[in-house]
């Protein structure tokens, strides 16, 4: 397996130009910063263990991973935009983080790490690859048996075309425009099935509403709806 073979050079790219802005919370990745406190206790309330080994897969510059190391995880992060691992090694290293920050896709550590961790947390990235199928299978053969899976994306369907792409991305522009393309978003139904077929067992599905008025976010269990985490368990 090539490291690059399920990557769209062209989204690799726009990561790397935005590589020194990761951790600007009033920079591109702004909305990232707001979601963060969010999406990392929906993670950490799947994953009841104290000291869970954890894969951060496409974890940018380190948002979601320096959060749950601070929680006590032991961190493993992925990615493949080499300007932004330099970034998150640079920030994780000036907070005194230890991560072990590594420059491969998740194929290619399924490869020598099969079996081997609690959990995988897979945000905000399936919708940038050109197999998220694969990325999908990838997570679950690292995963022991039992294990979680815990992948976010946005949905395929008109609302999210309204809300996420034209109200986020131009009216709002609470996100960089050319963040999103409408035809690698995700249904909840097919993020189910591809799970399924990789082994994995659907056990909790929630979305993050924003509400334009206050400007806040909050969680909503057992919601489908634009911005959503489902949660996995490997079979055993
Ligand atoms: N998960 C992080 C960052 C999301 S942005 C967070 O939610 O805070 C998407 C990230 O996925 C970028 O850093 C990009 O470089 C990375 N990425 C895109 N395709 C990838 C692939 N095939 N393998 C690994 N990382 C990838």
């Amino acid at each position: 397996m090539n490291r690059l073979s399920n990557a769209d050079q062209q989204e690799i790219a726009k990561f790397d130009r935005v590589s020194r802005m990761w951790w600007d919370t009033a920079g591109p990745m702004r909305m990232l910063h707001v979601i963060n406190p969010l999406r990392s206790a929906f993670i950490l309330g799947q994953i009841d263990l104290p000291r869970p080994k954890i894969l951060d897969v496409g974890c940018g510059g380190g948002i979601l991973a320096e959060a749950l190391a601070r929680s006590g995880a032991s961190l493993t992060a992925i990615d493949l935009s080499q300007p932004t691992l330099e970034a998150a090694r640079g920030h994780a290293a000036a907070h005194g983080l230890e991560i072990d920050y590594r420059y491969m896709s998740v194929e290619q550590l399924a490869q020598e790490a099969e079996g081997r961790f609690d959990a995988v947390t897979c945000m905000e990235m399936l919708e940038h690859v050109p197999e998220p199928r694969a990325v999908i299978a990838a997570c679950a053969r690292v995963l022991k048996p039992g294990g979680r899976a815990i992948f976010s994306t946005i949905d395929r369907s008109l609302k999210a075309f309204l809300f996420a792409i034209l109200a986020g991305e131009y009216l709002l522009r609470l996100l960089p425009r050319g963040t999103h393309q409408y035809r690698k978003l995700i249904r909840p139904r097919e993020l189910r099935e591809w799970g399924q077929a990789s082994g994995l067992e659907f056990t909790a599905i929630a979305s993050l509403l924003y509400n334009p008025l206050t400007k806040r976010f909050r969680v909503a269990p057992g919601k489908e709806d634009v911005n959503y985490m489902a949660c996995f368990i490997k079979r055993r």
